[in-house]
């Protein structure tokens, strides 16, 4: 009866491969595009004479795949996704530089994690909506670890797919989702003023604010305390593996994506868990 399962398997990890091979080149062309796009205002600002930088296209399509270090353009066949690297050991073919590993890798992750989302789901609305939240989550944890920056245009679009999924109650309940948008930003926005207030310093950026937020609009108010507590955990763990001494800054931003990841798959449990703990305390 369910000959085409094994099929399905493979299909979302083949899809999962080349939508990771897309997610490289977000994960490297959006934060310059977004540097550009600033700093191209603040010369309108200031009055400014147009750079030869102002002039180039530079998108997401344009211009073409090409490796970082002979800048010649990579040819289809050695941008297949995982396949290439390996085959090439690697190296690019055309200068035998190296290619940095965090390609293969993020191509591995969202074609494991297209699979754990279809087992964990199966054939439902559910895997369309664990598909989409990858596919933000995976640029939002490189984009946050390399350059410090949580771009709005990953976070806020991922607020509102949280709410517009939950209008039919997918994870939860949309009143739900809307008191875990509001409360998870003004809570941790809360957290960073006192800590301002408390120590000069700050801990977080607004970034962190709109995340946590999205991640309440898609798994509700109850989650964000579980979240939060999940993704100190993470940090934790990010900064002894790290060697991370104190005082120095770490991004919170793949910490909260991760534990958000975690909830999608593990809501159910984790709230029975939180249930038992909280019912078999009192
Ligand atoms: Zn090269």
């Amino acid at each position: 009866m369910d000959y085409y399962l094994p099929l399905l398997y493979i299909g979302f990890l083949l899809f999962g491969l080349l939508f990771g091979s897309f997610l490289n080149v977000v994960i490297y062309r959006l934060p310059i595009m977004l540097e550009r796009a600033w700093n191209r205002q603040a010369r309108v600002q200031l009055g400014l004479d147009e750079t030869k930088e102002d002039k180039q296209t530079f998108n997401l399509a344009y211009p073409p795949s090409h490796c970082p270090h002979c800048k010649r353009e990579i040819k289809p066949w050695s941008n297949i996704p995982l396949l290439s690297f390996l085959l090439q050991k690697g190296r690019c073919v055309q200068c035998g530089n190296p290619i940095p590993w965090r390609y293969p890798l993020v191509e591995l992750i969202t074609g494991v994690l297209f699979v754990i989302a279809f087992w964990h789901f199966g054939w439902t609305w559910n895997v369309l909506a664990a598909v989409l939240f990858t596919l933000f989550l995976i640029p939002i944890i490189f984009i946050d670890a390399r350059t410090q920056l949580l771009p709005d245009i990953l976070t806020l679009p991922l607020l509102w797919l949280g709410l517009l999924f939950n209008i039919s109650d997918l994870f939860v309940s949309l009143s739900d989702a809307v008191l875990g948008a509001v409360v998870g930003y003004v809570s941790l926005w809360s957290l960073y003023q006192l800590f301002k207030l408390l120590t000069g310093k700050e801990g977080m950026g607004f970034g962190d604010f709109k995340l946590l937020s999205a991640l309440g609009a898609w798994f509700g108010v109850i989650s964000l305390p579980i979240i939060a507590l999940l993704a100190s955990v993470i940090g934790l763990i990010f900064a002894v593996i790290l060697n991370i001494r104190k005082g120095q800054a770490m991004p919170f931003g793949p910490c909260l994506a991760i534990a958000g990841w975690i909830m999608l798959i593990f809501n159910t449990p984790i709230m029975r868990f939180v249930e038992w703990w909280v019912i078999g305390k009192a």
